[in-house]
C-alpha cells in the first residue's frame, strides 16, 4: 500500500502537513481544472495533469528521504513555499523555497530519488540547499546515471576563471582547450552513485535515460492496489 499521509512521518506535525499541501492545492488545482476544461487536450495540459498527479507520492518520497530533523526543518520554515501568480496584481508573490523546487522536478521527471538514497547523502544535499542558498546556480545539475539533483555553486565571472593546464582537445582553430579552475563545487561528482557524468537539469527531458521511466512508475498513484 502506498503511503502519502506524511503527517504520519516523524517530525512532521500536523499542522505542518497541511500547510505543505496547501502550497501546492492551488497549483494542483489549477493543473486540473485546465485538463477538465481543455476540449482537444493540448499536450502541455495533459502534462501539467501528469505533474498534478505525482504531487502526493513526490511529497511524501523526498520528506521520507530527510533525515528526521532537516524533514522538520524542511516543513516548518519556507522550504516548501511556493511562489504563485497574483492574477490581479498581474505579478508573481513569494518566493520558491528548495523542497519545494526539489518536488518540482521529481514531478516533472526531471529528477529522481534513487533507490537505495542513504539519509546522509540526502542530508548532504539539503544542508546545501538549505544554507548556501545564496550560492547556488539557478542551473541545477542531475547525474545522468542514477538521477539524482545536484546543486551546483554559481560560477565567478568569466574575467576570475584562472587557466590550470590544457586539454588533448582542439578547438576548430587548431589550439588545446584550456582547463580552468572556477573553484571548488559542493560535489564533484554525484555523492550517491558516484557518477561524473552530470547534465544540465533542463536537458533530462531530451534524452531516454533509463532512470526516467522508474521514476515515472514510483510516483503514479494509479499503479496502487487499493486493498478490498
Ligand atoms: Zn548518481
Amino acid at each position: 500500500m502506498v503511503q502519502t499521509h506524511i503527517q504520519e512521518l516523524a517530525g512532521v506535525t500536523e499542522e505542518a502537513a497541511e500547510r505543505v499541501w496547501e502550497m501546492f492545492m492551488p497549483w494542483a488545482v489549477e493543473a486540473l481544472t485546465l485538463a477538465v476544461e481543455g476540449r482537444d487536450e493540448r499536450e502541455d495540459e495533459i502534462e501539467k495533469r501528469e505533474q498534478a498527479r505525482r504531487v502526493p507520492l513526490a511529497v511524501f518520497g523526498l520528506l521520507s528521504a530527510l533525515p528526521v530533523d532537516l524533514r522538520s526543518i524542511a516543513v516548518g520554515a519556507g522550504a516548501f513555499d511556493r511562489q504563485i501568480y497574483d492574477h490581479e496584481a498581474e505579478q508573481w508573490v513569494g518566493e520558491t523555497g528548495w523542497a519545494c523546487d526539489w518536488v518540482e522536478s521529481l514531478i516533472a521527471l526531471k529528477s529522481t530519488l534513487p533507490d537505495g538514497l542513504t539519509f546522509e547523502t540526502a542530508e548532504q544535499i539539503a544542508e546545501v540547499l538549505e544554507n548556501h542558498a545564496a550560492e547556488l546556480d539557478d542551473l541545477n545539475r542531475v547525474c545522468t546515471t542514477c538521477g539524482l539533483r545536484i546543486p551546483r555553486r554559481r560560477l565567478p565571472p568569466l574575467s576570475e576563471w584562472r587557466i590550470i593546464g590544457w586539454t588533448d582537445e582542439t578547438s576548430p582553430h587548431g589550439v588545446n582547450k584550456p582547463i580552468y579552475d572556477t573553484g571548488p563545487q559542493f560535489f564533484e561528482a554525484c555523492p550517491h552513485c558516484g557518477g561524473e557524468r552530470l547534465g544540465f537539469e533542463m536537458h533530462m527531458l531530451e534524452r531516454g535515460y533509463p532512470w526516467r521511466a522508474a521514476a515515472a512508475q514510483a510516483l503514479d498513484l494509479r499503479r496502487v492496489q487499493l486493498p478490498k
